[in-house]
């Protein structure tokens, strides 16, 4: 390049360095295809330097391949002088091979002839791979945190709804991964085609995406999804494969800002998982969830997850006992958490457990519980020394590092004896690892703690649960047994649930027994212990230690 070319390159180089407002820049000289290039852009892309020859090309390399065809075909428009100028967004591959987002402007500079001259722009990169995903080049679980923030900043009624696919894994084994991101890819699209200038879309964790919509209602874009189920049931091809995909959808309306951006995002994953586990992917929303007023659940939620990283304030725990079936003596109690302020008066567990389950703070409230009930349990064996304390685990807790640990510790940081600890766990269990969960119960009953396996047949999974985990008690749930005097379909569950647990050396322990009728009637089967308003309903330990039971 001679002299008077390199210095006009520069001279124009350095003009547009100063407008580019901290983006890269470059500018090409089209006759020769020499461009400069700004260092920074050199050093963080590993391009060869700061002079460039056919930059085009070696750009091109960096562009990920997704997103390459689109950059081709503008820079050919660019170079044959169809096209003045682009504005376009692509992945760019940095030294250290992560994406990131870029957004590229260029215009076309003409000689006095008008002949394309020169090309040159600015490249503005939005930040580290994190905000993009690579599989789909949507915007990630960091981008959607981010404009979850602005959204509450600003005060943006938006409705967020939540997708995700059924089964994926089933998929990833049959056909691959690679495979499986291009099944992720398209949906990506699909999604976008249909919110496209309605609303915004991520990719989450796993198949998960969201959408965050500020102009559709909830009937609109309920439809838009049910549309969406129906094209991926039976029209959704991946390279020329048909392949079925059943979604799952939970929505929530942000329209509290009050509350905490982090509460929204707790209450998205719970409908979400209601879709996912009960509803066969039917849209669950949140509120209709909780049969209030959205606001009024958002806050209560709100305050309940600020209570828990406040230690746990406003928490305590009730005492349920749980009798002997034949002596009707007292087998131990089981721990029931609640909930109170001075606004919403006493919640019961139903309004909170679940939603906080999908919390990264659950764990917390799960320690504080064991902790608890522990100490409080320390004062019942005072007064009945053989008595077993049954506290309910969620797998939100279990699947955390350590927890088997933290249970251990526990038991000696309060002294309570371990032969008197029973953990109830349910068959949502199953959503952590068989192995994870098999070696764990292993390693509590070598030391001593029980394990019961609660609402038992409520899900689908019981049945496989019982077979992998060996467990002392079996409780059959409130809802088998309501009717059991008159109902033969509850006495046939409740014979076939006490028998299936005879074969697996487990006893059963029947919840929700409220009259001596219902207690009488019961004992034909083989149930070991009993459990409900009859004897007494869940109450503070004061209370507990006030009533006089016979020990068992
Ligand atoms: P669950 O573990 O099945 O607890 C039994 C529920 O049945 C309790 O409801 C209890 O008060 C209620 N119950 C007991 N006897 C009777 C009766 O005779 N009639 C009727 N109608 N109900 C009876 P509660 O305390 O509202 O708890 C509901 C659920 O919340 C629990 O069901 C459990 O899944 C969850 N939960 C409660 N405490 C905890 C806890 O500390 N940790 C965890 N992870 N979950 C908890
Ligand atoms: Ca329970
Ligand atoms: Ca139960």
């Amino acid at each position: 390049m001679d002299k008077e070319k390199q210095r006009k390159l520069d001279e124009l180089f350095e003009a547009f360095s100063v407008v580019a407002e901290g983006a890269y820049v470059y500018l090409c000289d089209m006759s020769e295809d020499i461009s400069r290039w700004s260092k920074s852009a050199v050093n963080y892309f590993g391009l060869p330097g700061e002079y460039i020859e056919n930059a085009g090309g070696i750009w091109e390399e960096h562009i990920h391949t997704d997103d390459r065809d689109d950059y081709h075909h503008s820079i050919d428009m660019i170079f044959s002088g169809k096209d003045s100028g682009h504005d376009m967004q692509y992945r760019a591959k940095t030294r250290d091979g992560n994406y990131v987002v870029c957004t590229c402007r260029g215009v076309v500079l003409r000689d006095a002839e008008g002949n394309p001259a020169y090309f040159g722009g600015a490249i503005k990169n939005h930040g580290i791979k994190s905000y993009v995903d690579t599989v789909t080049g949507l915007r990630s679980l960091y981008g959607f945190f981010e404009d979850l923030r602005a959204i509450f900043w600003k005060k943006d009624k938006s409705i967020i709804l939540q997708l995700g696919i059924s089964g994926f894994s089933n998929l990833n084994d049959v056909y691959g991964y690679s495979f499986g991101n291009r099944i992720l890819q398209q949906l990506g699209r699909l999604v976008q085609k249909k919110f496209a200038n309605v609303g915004a879309v991520y990719r989450m964790d796993g198949t998960k995406m969201v959408v965050i919509s500020r102009t559709l209602c909830l009937d609109e874009v309920a439809e838009r999804y049910s549309e969406l189920q129906d094209a991926v049931s039976h029209d959704f091809y991946v390279d020329d494969e048909l392949i079925s995909l059943s979604l799952n959808a939970g929505l929530v309306v942000a329209d509290n800002f009050d509350i905490s951006d982090k509460t929204v995002y707790s209450c998205l994953k719970f409908a979400y998982s209601e879709s996912k586990n009960r509803k066969l992917g039917d849209l669950v929303i949140f509120h209709d969830m909780l049969s209030h007023d959205n606001r009024e659940v958002l806050e209560k939620i709100n305050i309940i997850r600020n209570n828990v990283s406040e230690n746990c304030n406003g928490f305590y725990l009730c005492y349920q006992p749980i009798m002997y079936a034949t002596s009707e003596k007292l087998k131990g109690m089981e721990a029931l958490v609640r909930w109170k302020n001075d606004t919403y008066g006493s919640v019961p567990p139903n309004q909170f457990i679940p939603v906080l389950e999908q919390d990264t703070l659950f764990p917390k409230l799960g320690k504080w519980i064991l902790r608890q009930a522990m100490t409080d349990g320390l004062k019942f064996i005072e007064k009945y020394p053989d008595m077993v304390m049954n506290v309910n685990l969620s797998y939100a807790q279990m699947e955390k590092d350590g927890f088997i640990k933290e249970v251990l510790d526990l038991l000696e940081e309060t002294g309570f004896p371990a032969n008197n600890l029973c953990l109830e766990i349910t068959e949502r269990c199953r959503l952590l690892d068989m192995e994870l969960l098999k070696d764990m119960v292993k390693i509590f009953r070598d030391n001593g703690i029980r394990i019961a396996l609660d609402d038992f047949g409520t899900g689908y999974a019981s049945l496989g649960i019982l077979r992998e985990l060996p467990v002392d008690t079996v409780k059959i749930d409130r809802e088998y047994v309501k009717d059991v005097e008159k109902s033969k379909a509850d006495q046939s569950t409740v014979r076939f649930i006490s028998d299936l647990a005879d074969a697996f050396s487990a006893e059963v322990c029947v919840e929700g027994v409220e009259t001596e009728e219902m207690k009488d009637f019961l004992k034909q089967y083989k149930v070991s212990s009993l459990q409900g308003y009859y004897y007494s309903k869940p109450v503070p330990s004061e209370e507990f230690l006030k009533m006089d039971f016979v020990a068992g």
